[in-house]
């Protein structure tokens, strides 16, 4: 549930992966198709950077996971915005 698998992201870790100051400017990327929920294989819109990984979660879940995300994620990027009001 927690890969970082990115090649763009993968040649710049030159930092050490417990540096956790440097973690939320390394991954960040825009979330594309590709990016799925970790929760229910939908679209992911919105990546929570945890110490223990990252996670990805669509709209609903995300939604639905939110308050907790907000105490334990080092890092949130919410790209829920996108989606569009019809879903
Ligand atoms: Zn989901």
């Amino acid at each position: 549930m927690s890969q970082i698998s990115a090649p763009d992201i993968a040649a710049e870790a030159t930092v050490p992966a417990e540096s956790e100051v440097t973690v939320a400017g390394t991954i960040e990327r825009p979330l594309t198709t590709a990016d799925r929920c970790d929760a229910c294989g939908a679209q992911a819109f919105v990546r929570a950077v945890l110490t223990s990984g990252q996670l990805l979660l669509c709209g609903h879940h995300a939604r639905a996971h939110m308050p907790a995300l907000k105490r334990q994620a080092l890092y949130i990027q919410d790209e829920t915005a996108t989606l569009s009001p019809a879903q």
